[in-house]
Order: structure tokens, then sequence, then C-alpha cells
């Protein structure tokens, strides 16, 4: 408790959020809608004189010509199943300023789509100087789709996600603002939410912060309370079963766990508390203690949410139960870390989910990858009979270079800082967004150790709680927490599309070369092995893009760079052994396609 009291005393943002959010609602559980009346007051903490504000209205995504379904091919299938009940929509009916009535249009400043609705531009009849505190009134009604795509209605099930009129996020003096795209998540500042709404006491509500219920003849009169928070996602049910847990980390600060399940699985309970223990002791202990007091996790209904992978709001997460069913391994147990560990990189280090994705995404993959590493041990993979019945055996791989095989899958050349809906595909976001900044920080943890790289998540932690950290803020931090060298990495990894691959040959018997591509310093180890059987271990500065290495009196027989793997970013580790032409198998590479095709259905996650 001392060392929470410390940390919340350094977040200077912990108590209040910046904007307020009162909203009254008005459900409409028949036509699955609502209608809101929204205050947000505003305050002008920058030194910037504002004449306009920008909201995100990500429910018009849900429209026929929107950019997401422009973007997003995939979504056709649910034309098809839902036909009309696939579109949805949040409409402003009046926004009020100072008593005022403004005027307000839909702006697409990322690829000029005049028929996109989720980006909106409310022009103020007078500027809002640094300082100065304004409210704004919006009437609002958001109809809600068919359930796909992480959000919508399915029978007596409503997901409320991105549903509300959502201020922009205001940085360098301009806004942050961006349309509903297929590949980019959410970017929100930290706000205080106050919500009541009225529902049948039969319906049960899980949400991001505090409920608080009040039974009203056979109504329910519910106030949802959070603070400090980016986002605010509520699921309403009649189907599932609400079941409430705790966590306690330091004994005085438990964690209220809700969890809203179908109750053909609420006998899964007991391994989802499981890995949850498991996940807020190993986070609390490598990043810093989870500083909200209540976590939800949602599973919807198998009718509902097929082809769901999981997906995280503020002290909310979604995950598909699918995985509950799925023969493969550690997929839940995986689902729910990565999950989880946006309450971190994305919940109370608010990064930019659009702009910069690797930040939160990278890390997530990287810490909930070294979670099963750690509590797993590594993932068996069973072979399908037809191999088996080949000889191929079942084999057992390391979990992080499991979970992060897809950088293998290409070229591995791009950088990591691009805007999430400027990849060219899906595949492309995940390895540049996910894997290689994973593979790029394990690679950082094996030579830097274990305990350096906790200090420096947890000096990322306490530095950027309830903040908005750049690439340009963390590549500062590594450079104070390992060395300008590793700061240039970084730095080089970030903005500079590039392929890393190190190498080795012998180019006489008495001498090799060792090479370099790409803009990646580190020393480097290098094995060596003579004709007469005596081996030698020598160090490589790396710096050069490429050495020879002479010996007068000796033969080689083979050299290996890197010989302890430490360099996972390294794309094809197979020419990091000198003759590796000659001991180069095809059966490596049938069997990692193998891998690869097994690894499809794991897809799913965000
Ligand atoms: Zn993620």
């Amino acid at each position: 408790m001392f060392k929470n009291f410390i940390f919340l005393l350094l977040c200077p943002a912990f108590i209040f959020g910046l904007n307020k959010y009162l909203i009254e609602l008005d459900f409409n559980l028949t036509e699955k809608a609502l209608s809101g009346k929204e205050i947000i007051t505003f305050t002008n903490t920058y030194n910037f004189p504002i004449k306009s504000l920008y909201f995100n209205l990500y429910q018009n995504g849900f429209q026929e010509n929107s950019t997401l379904w422009k973007e997003s091919s995939f979504l056709s299938r649910y034309k098809e199943k839902f036909k009309e009940d696939v579109y949805s929509y949040t409409e402003i009916s009046n926004i009020l300023f100072e008593k005022n009535k403004l005027e307000y249009k839909f702006v697409s400043p990322d690829d000029g789509n005049l028929e996109d609705k989720t980006l909106m531009e409310v022009v103020l009849p007078r500027t809002i100087f640094p300082e100065e505190e304004v409210e704004l009134e919006i009437y609002f009604k958001t109809k809600l789709h068919k359930f796909y795509f992480r959000s919508g209605y399915d029978g007596d099930n409503l997901f409320l996600m991105q549903w509300y009129p959502k201020l922009c996020v205001f940085e360098g003096g301009k806004w942050k603002a961006h349309q509903f795209h297929s590949f980019t998540e959410f970017y929100g500042e930290f706000s205080d939410f106050e919500i009541n709404f009225k529902v049948p006491f039969e319906w049960e509500i899980v949400s991001t912060g505090k409920i608080f219920e009040e039974k009203v003849e056979k109504e329910k009169k519910v106030k949802i309370v959070a603070e400090n928070v980016h986002d605010i996602a509520i699921v309403l049910s009649k189907e599932l079963k609400k079941i409430k847990k705790s966590i306690t980390i330091t004994q005085d600060n438990p964690i209220e766990i809700n969890i809203f399940i179908p109750s053909e699985y609420t006998n899964k309970v007991p391994r989802i508390m499981e890995i949850l223990n498991k996940a807020f002791n190993f986070y609390n202990d490598w990043v810093g203690p989870y500083l909200y007091s209540n976590f939800s996790l949602v599973f919807p209904p198998w009718h509902t949410s097929q082809g769901e992978g999981g997906m995280e709001y503020p002290q909310l997460i979604l995950c598909g139960i699918r995985h509950f069913e799925g023969t493969r391994n550690l997929v839940l147990e995986y689902v729910i870390a990565h999950e989880f560990a946006h309450q971190y990189f994305y919940g109370l280090i608010g990064s930019d989910e659009v702009e910069e994705p690797w930040l939160d995404e990278g890390f997530t993959t990287f810490i909930s990858s070294t979670f099963l590493e750690k509590y797993y041990g590594d993932i068996k993979i069973d072979m399908p009979l037809i191999l088996k019945l080949n000889s191929i055996k079942n084999f057992y791989i390391n979990p992080f270079i499991f979970i992060n095989l897809n950088y293998y899958r290409d070229e591995g050349i791009g950088q990591f800082l691009l805007e999430g809906f400027q990849h060219p595909d899906y595949l492309n976001y995940r390895i540049y967004a996910y894997n290689k900044p994973a593979m790029s920080l394990k690679t950082l943890e094996k030579y830097a150790g274990e305990e350096q790289m906790k200090q420096f998540l947890q000096d990322y932690f306490s530095n950027y709680s309830f903040l908005h950290p750049h690439t340009e803020d963390l590549i500062k931090l590594i450079e104070k927490n390992f060395g300008i060298g590793w700061a240039q990495n970084f730095y080089n990894l970030a903005n500079k599309p590039q392929l890393i691959d190190y190498s080795a040959e012998i180019i006489s018997e008495n001498k090799f070369v060792l090479k370099r591509k790409g803009e990646f310093y580190v020393p480097l180890q290098v094995k060596v092995i003579f004709a007469d059987g005596t081996k030698e271990t020598l160090n490589w500065d790396g710096y050069k893009n490429f050495q020879i290495f002479t010996f007068q009196n000796k033969k080689l027989k083979k050299v290996i760079v890197d010989p302890e793997r430490k360099i996972l970013l390294d794309i094809d580790p197979l020419n990091n052994i000198s003759n590796y032409k000659k001991e180069k198998n095809n059966f490596f590479f049938f069997l990692f396609s193998k891998i690869i095709l097994l690894l499809e259905g794991m897809l799913c996650w965000f």
C-alpha cells in the first residue's frame, strides 16, 4: 500500500481525469437503441487557444460506405447474414454551447471519404483560451447493429463499445483526429465519467468503472462512475451470468473482478481466475501495481460472437468463448494475458493506438508472451495424424517464439512507426506493430538481463501512467536505462525500414567473413570450430557491415555467429552457420510451414 501511495503522489493526474462526461441515457431495448444527453466539461489545459472541437462517432463506422467498411472486405459475410441489421449509427440531434446551438460537420482527413461520419468537427462561436473551462451539451441517439466486430446486440445482450460522442485528444497544439479504420484502434483523453440510466430489474451490467444499482419498482436505477479512464465500455445482458470474485495483491487493496459469462461455461471460472491471479502477480512484479480497483472479463455468448478473439477496454476485456473450445494449448491463457496486459500498455500508459500502435501492441505482446514463457513453459505442438503417420513427431516450442512466429513470415523489413491504417494488410500490421517490436524488446532483454528489463518497464510505468507517451519519449527512456547504443537501435527500428540479418561464411580454409544487414548494432559472440576439432569463441563488435577474420595455422570447419541466438530479430538464423547451405534441410521448412498453418487460427486477438 505504501508503495502505491507514493506512486499515486507521483501521478498528478490520478485523482481526476482531464475531461468530464455526465451522460444520461434512455434505453429502448426493443429497438436496441439508446438516446443520450452528454454534458462534457472540457478544460483548456494547453497553451493554445482552441477554436474547434473534434469528436469521434465510432458507431458510424458501421455504415455501408464508411471507411471501416470500405477497408474491411472480411465484413461482407456479416452483410449476407444480418441484412440491414449489419448497419448502425450515432446520430446527433443537437449540440449546445452557452445556450447556443452549434453547427457540426463530418470530416475525413485520412482518406477524403465524404460518406464517412466517424469524425465530427464542431466549430465554436468563440475561442476557448488556456485555463478556461467550458461545457458542451450533446444530444445523440445510438442504434446498435447485430453483434460483429466486437460490438452490437444479440437477443438480450447489448455490447456498448465506442458508442458515445468521444472527444479526441489535443496534443502539441493540434487535435489528434482520425476516422475509424479497419486495423486501427482508439485514442482518448483521460477523463471522468458518470453515466445514469434505468433498465428492467432482471438485466445485469458490467462496465468500465464502478456500478451502483438501486431497485425502483420493476426497474434498476444504475449509476456508473469511472475515474481517469480514456474510454468507457458497458455490457448489459439478461442472458449472461455475472460472477463476482476478487484478487488481492496487497492486503489492503483488493481488486474486484466481475466475470460475465454464459451459464454453460461457469465451470471454467476457476481456470479463468487462475490465469488472472498469475497475470496480476506477474505484471505487478514486472511493470507495476494495477492502479484501479476493479476489472471485468466478458465472454459473449457463442451464438453472438463465434469469430471474436479478444479486445481491450479500460478495466474491461472481451474474450472469445471459442478459446474454451479449441484443442490448442494455452490460447485462452494467452488471450487473457494479452488483453489484460493492455490495461498497462494502453489503459494506464495511454499511448496512441492509432498513430503509434507499436507502443501498445508491441509492449503488450512482449510482456504477455514473456508471461506465457515464465508460467507455462514450452508449448507442445501436436502434429496432425497424417504427419504422425509419416513419422513426424509432436514437438515443443518456446511460447515467446511461437506467439511471434509471424515475424518470420515476411521479409521483416518494415519499421515500427506507422499509423495503423497505413499498413497494406492485416498480417503486415500484426508483424510490425506486434511481433517485430516484441522480438526487439526480447533481444534487448537477452542482452541486458531480466532485472534490467523489469526496471525499465517500471520506469516507463511510473513516468507515463495517466499520460500519453510517444516513441521519442520511449527512446529517451531506453537511453537512460540501457545507454545510447540501444536508443540508437530502437530509433532505427522505429523509423527506418530495414531487414536485420547477420551471417557467417567461410571464404577460404583459414578465413571467414561475418556480415551484417540493417542498422542494428550489437556486440556478438562468434563460435569457431576448427578442422582439428578445437573450438574458440570470439567477440565481434558488430559495427562494420562486414569483417574478415584470418587464422594463420589453423583450418576452419564451421563458424557460428550469435550461437546463443540472442538476436531474435535476425530474420534468417540459418545463415548464421557458415556451411548452412550444405546442412539446409527441406524438412525444416516443411515443418515450419506446418507450424505456420497451425498458427493461422490464432491470428484473431487484438
Ligand atoms: Zn493487443
